[in-house]
């Protein structure tokens, strides 16, 4: 390893290097992925003739903005899908995910998803929140859950329950949840027996980290409709902000409706030139950016697990999820190793991360980031509640010798604590 500017102990250095040696042939699949889905770009840019005069960008209501709607073509391409809707005006992902499942969704209709309890955030939405006003069960929608079997999903339920449902929404990611990452052929599976017996259900897919994962998307094996945020793996760590939405025009088009308004839909929304070029960029990074987050990753996993700690997924689950799950087995352990994350951090080193209270947890947390773009979770950040097992999640990593650097302080420091 290079020591010209972060020393290690000679211990660490060696257990690095075997590291290294080790998850050599898991690395080069993951580059393998990342080829085929860098050509798959380029060749989306080609196909839709993208020219510099697309970075002009628009002001006002930004009709006919060429570029915004250029985007939005380069993007159905690469998702192998007829239509999207690729916007700054998503606030984050949850927002998308909002205005697809409000476009989709009408009183008295239900929603059901077969991936158990969804990511947090999206429980404000669905009115599982508490008192959140304007959730889909305040318009009267309602809302059906099948939990995930240790095998993968309930396909038998999921056939029973299609039948009274509007949609059938799956969650890729395990997000924070110990449970498996869904496979393409998952997805399939689910989307053709919900299909049998409802044959008017919609296939909606939370998309978040999964984009660039594999060679193919959701979209190219049953989902209608898929979700996702510019700043996690599409945006490239460019993306300042922003969403997407991308599967069938019709969809798509109702979806438009909603973001903006019924009649106007996708026709406005003025993006500036400097983000239309960002998330251009953005897009064209997006596969080398998601490889050296699944390589730290891999890396992570693989020297925790030597160091003695129980990371989750093992690092040769080819899971494709971004986030690691690190369980230390003291309080000290975990500040020490989330503080040697914030100190090897491009952004903001010289800052010291220490728990706090944060709402909507019973406990204190702490956080490290040190991000260009602020929450974004493409780029290596890791946060931990501080309570018994004392886990620690960590996740993304723009450059996989800074990112994997990082991850070897932070351990050194954990280790220091004892
Ligand atoms: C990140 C994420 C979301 C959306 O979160 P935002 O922070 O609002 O962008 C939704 N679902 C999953 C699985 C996610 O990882």
């Amino acid at each position: 390893m290079d020591t010209a500017f972060f020393k290690f102990s000679e211990e660490l250095q060696k257990v690095n290097d075997e590291v290294l040696c080790e998850i050599a042939p898991h690395l080069a699949k993951i580059e393998k992925t990342k080829e085929h889905n860098q050509l798959k770009i380029l060749h989306s840019f080609i196909q839709n003739r993208v020219a510099l005069t697309h970075f002009a960008g628009s002001t006002g209501y930004g009709y006919g903005d060429a570029g915004r709607d250029k985007l939005a073509a380069v993007f159905a391409r690469v998702f192998g899908c007829e239509d999207a809707l690729v916007r700054t005006s998503f606030a984050s992902g949850t927002h998308a995910l909002c205005v697809a499942l409000f476009a989709l969704l009408r009183p008295g209709d239900t929603m059901l998803c077969a991936t158990g309890r969804p990511y947090d955030t999206l429980l404000g939405v669905i009115g599982l929140g508490g008192k959140t006003g304007g959730s889909l069960a305040d318009f009267g929608i309602e809302y059906r859950e099948i939990q995930m079997l240790s095998s993968g999903l309930d396909i038998d339920e999921i056939s029973r329950q299609a039948q009274n449902a509007k949609i059938l929404y799956l969650q890729r990611s395990r997000g924070y949840s110990s449970r498996g990452t869904l496979r393409h052929e998952d997805i399939k599976a689910a989307a053709d027996a919900a299909k049998t017996a409802n044959p008017n259900i919609t296939i909606v897919v939370d998309n978040c980290y999964g984009e660039f994962v594999h060679k193919t998307e959701p979209t190219q094996h049953g989902a209608e409709l898929i979700i996702g945020s510019l700043i996690k793996n599409p945006g490239g760590g460019i993306a300042p902000t922003g969403g997407y939405i991308a599967g069938k025009k019709n969809l798509v088009e109702l979806c438009a409706q909603r973001l903006t308004a019924p009649g106007v839909g996708s026709e406005v929304g003025s993006v500036s030139g400097d983000v239309l070029r960002e998330l251009y960029l953005g897009l064209y990074f997006a596969p080398a950016v998601t490889a050296e987050a699944l390589k730290t990753a891999t890396y992570a996993r693989c020297l925790l697990t030597h160091l003695g700690l129980n990371a989750t997924p093992t690092w040769r689950d080819d899971t494709g999820d971004i986030i690691t799950a690190i369980t230390m087995d003291s309080p000290e352990k975990l500040v020490a190793f989330c503080k040697g994350i914030q100190n090897l951090s491009p952004v903001d080193s010289h800052l010291t991360p220490e728990p706090a209270p944060m709402p909507g947890y019973g406990c204190d947390v702490i956080m490290a980031s040190g991000s260009f773009t602020q929450g974004s979770s493409i780029e290596l950040s890791c946060d931990a509640p501080m309570r018994a097992p004392y886990t620690a999640y960590m996740q993304g990593g723009l450059n996989f010798a800074a990112a994997r650097t990082a991850v070897l302080h932070a351990a050194e420091r954990m280790l220091q604590t004892d």
